[in-house]
């Protein structure tokens, strides 16, 4: 991978790493308006006595996707720094260009992501998801 590729790959991780630190303070915010402490005054007119529960639970997944996902980008653009960009963590082989392509802040080949659960490196979805 050339330098140039490098730098396109940073700048693409940087404005993810923004987008990602967006999302999940909306995310944050919007918990933050939803959750209602025990005997607190619920009488507010914007929430209606019945909590969307399930709605709320998404909302946390989301949230701790979202800061999972920043933590990746943001080991990926230290490992750009420091000139080890591309290379497994785990088997300290290349990782292959289209799949640093399609998941920049991949830290593993295709091999070690496939046989360890926990190295699965997941594609961010195309749009940014919207938030009320
Ligand atoms: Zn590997």
């Amino acid at each position: 991978m050339t330098k140039t590729e490098q730098a396109d790959i940073k700048s693409k991780l940087l404005e993810l790493g923004k987008r990602l630190k967006r999302e999940a303070a909306l995310a944050a915010e919007s918990l933050r308006e939803d959750v209602v402490k025990p005997g607190e005054n619920t009488s507010l007119p914007t929430h209606p006595a019945d909590q969307d529960v399930e709605g709320l639970d998404a909302e946390i997944a989301i949230a701790q996707n979202e800061e999972l996902l920043w933590e990746q980008v943001q080991a990926a653009i230290q490992r750009i720094e420091a000139g080890n960009y591309g290379v497994c963590e785990q088997c300290g082989k290349l990782i292959d260009e289209a799949r640093l392509q399609a998941i920049p802040y991949a830290a593993h080949c295709i091999d070690c992501a496939r046989s360890d659960r926990d190295a699965i490196d997941q594609p961010v979805r195309g749009e940014p998801r919207r938030f009320r």
